[in-house]
């Protein structure tokens, strides 16, 4: 894994938070998206090499909806840069991780992303992401 290309905060309001987050690190987000597959509107800010992605939920059913529920507002996952996804995928599972989608699917920021499930990571739900073609 090359480095932590960004770290996801799950947010009740992504307008708010987002407006917290331009003051906090002092430049705007360069990016509003929505996953509707993920379930998810993002908003994507550059602190240096790094980004933060923030998370709200599209509806009750989303991931972020049921993270917040259960946990609340806070750090949701970190997401790791790979240069080729499919043999860090091959990797983590001959490791012993459990891998939430083998098959990489598109993302947020044109990228293409597997989570590995919390539990194989001490409760952090970890993202690989690669751009995509
Ligand atoms: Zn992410």
């Amino acid at each position: 894994m090359r480095k932590i290309e960004h770290i996801g905060i799950a947010v009740r309001d992504l307008g708010a938070s987002s407006a917290l987050f331009e003051k906090l690190l002092g430049t705007p987000s360069y990016k509003e998206e929505e996953v509707g597959s993920e379930g998810v509107r993002t908003s994507f800010f550059k602190a240096g090499p790094n980004k933060v992605e923030l998370l709200e939920a599209t509806g009750p059913e989303s991931p972020i909806a049921r993270f917040i529920a259960k946990r609340g507002e806070g750090i949701h996952h970190i997401a790791f840069e790979v240069g080729d996804i499919h043999a860090e995928v091959a990797r983590l599972k001959k490791e012993g991780f459990e891998v939430l989608n083998e098959q990489p699917r598109k993302g947020a920021d044109n990228k293409l992303v597997v989570f590995v499930h919390p539990k194989s990571c001490n409760g952090v739900l970890i993202e690989l992401c690669q751009e995509a073609p």
